[in-house]
């Protein structure tokens, strides 16, 4: 009986071993991109002919973060490419996140333990993705690359203005293809070195915020400590993105850094996922003066569906933030960003969009001004501002 205990607590540590490395990353997403409750919702069939006419894109998901395949269908988070075509939507932003605090909020994180290395250790990540971030990066690129090479053209990777023409003309006879845009959320893959740029580029991603829930070398963002502005190497890394062809996106940049971006840029800025003071205020969410910068720079806002984006649960308050911003700025710098599979709580999953198409109708808004917010106007942006 003596020898037994050991033994006894020996398997309980592998049980609990083996749950963490199976079953956790599947029951932190069930638990953290979840959508809300709601009855069966009718969509006129005015919204669903124009819906199956448009390119939708959306500026934000962070899909690759958890551990399914894209090209499986799953029940759990918002996005995979089955969903992806069910949605209508043509062109999806896969944002790469590699680093952020166990618990955020909007006011005031500090450094702490990093919550995306519990989810690398789980979902058994490469060991060299556990220390480097730049490694974290590059093997959420590798992922979505593989599933695009395993796809038999379903997904396609953007990393071209010619890729995103041959995709459109693809598309026309393929309403059911999806095209994928690398874009990462915090500059820390670059580890403390701007010339990391480079490597980033090559391995596919076209847009890249400066800070995410923590101050850092390169900026403050709207959620740290300090909230300072852009750095001196914030500045070079600007620079070498410009050079490239990257998108800078400013979502959950300081205020600080946000007008110290805008002024030194001499491209187009976005942000990728956000909401407006206008119809939710609060320190995440734009000023009526950032969104002027943002249109004074050529760029678009992609308006987020969480409930602290538009402070509600349903499109219509995504179509309220919509005519907000337009208002303000104009429908051609008015985008969608979802922030789908980023640990929040949405009006629906990636099958669900079409329910904006029908709020941004049901707004007074046309046709034509549907087609740009829904999407014509990231596919312009893109079309102009990708290399070559
Ligand atoms: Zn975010």
């Amino acid at each position: 009986m003596k020898r037994r205990l050991p033994l006894v607590l020996l398997a309980l540590l592998v049980l609990c071993a083996l749950a963490f490395f199976t079953v956790a990353p599947a029951v932190a997403e069930w638990v953290l991109n979840g959508t809300h409750p709601r009855g069966a919702h009718h969509v006129s069939e005015r919204a669903r002919s124009l819906h199956a006419a448009l390119f939708v894109a959306d500026m934000h998901a962070d899909t690759l973060l958890w551990d399914r395949d894209v090209l499986a269908r799953s029940s759990r988070g918002h996005v995979d490419v089955p969903r992806l075509a069910e949605g209508g939507v043509a062109l999806q932003f896969f944002t790469v996140v590699t680093r952020a605090p166990f618990f955020a909020n909007y006011d005031s994180n500090r450094e702490g333990w990093n919550g995306v290395t519990a989810l690398a250790v789980a979902g058994r990540w490469p060991v060299r993705t556990w220390r480097s971030l730049l490694e974290r990066a590059l093997y959420q690129s590798k992922k979505l690359h593989d599933a695009a090479a395993r796809s038999g053209g379903r997904l396609t990777v953007i990393r071209t203005a010619g890729d995103l023409a041959g995709f459109a003309e693809r598309r026309g006879g393929d309403p059911r293809a999806v095209a994928a845009l690398l874009g990462l959320e915090g500059a820390y893959p670059l580890e403390g070195d701007a010339a990391n740029v480079d490597a980033l580029f090559d391995a596919g991603f076209r847009m890249m915020a400066p800070t995410h829930f923590l101050d850092n070398e390169w900026g403050g963002s709207a959620h740290g400590e300090a909230k300072p502005g852009l750095t001196e190497k914030g500045r070079e890394m600007v620079r070498r993105m410009e050079a490239r062809g990257m998108l800078v996106d400013l979502a959950h940049a300081s205020a600080a850094t946000f007008d110290d971006v805008a002024a030194v840029a001499t491209r187009p800025l976005v942000v990728s996922h956000t909401g407006v003071k206008g119809t939710c205020d609060n320190n995440r969410n734009l000023s009526d003066e950032q969104l002027r910068k943002v249109a004074a720079s050529g760029g678009v806002v992609g308006i987020g569906y969480w409930d602290a984006a538009t402070c509600g649960t349903d499109a219509g308050s995504v179509a309220r933030a919509v005519r907000h911003a337009a208002n303000v700025i104009g429908v051609r710098h008015v985008a969608l960003g979802s922030d789908f599979d980023g640990t929040v709580t949405t009006p629906f999953d990636t099958t669900g969009v079409v329910e904006i198409t029908e709020a941004l109708l049901a707004e007074g808004f046309t046709d034509e001004e549907v087609r740009a917010v829904m999407g014509g106007n990231v596919f312009r942006l893109l079309a102009e501002t990708l290399p070559r």
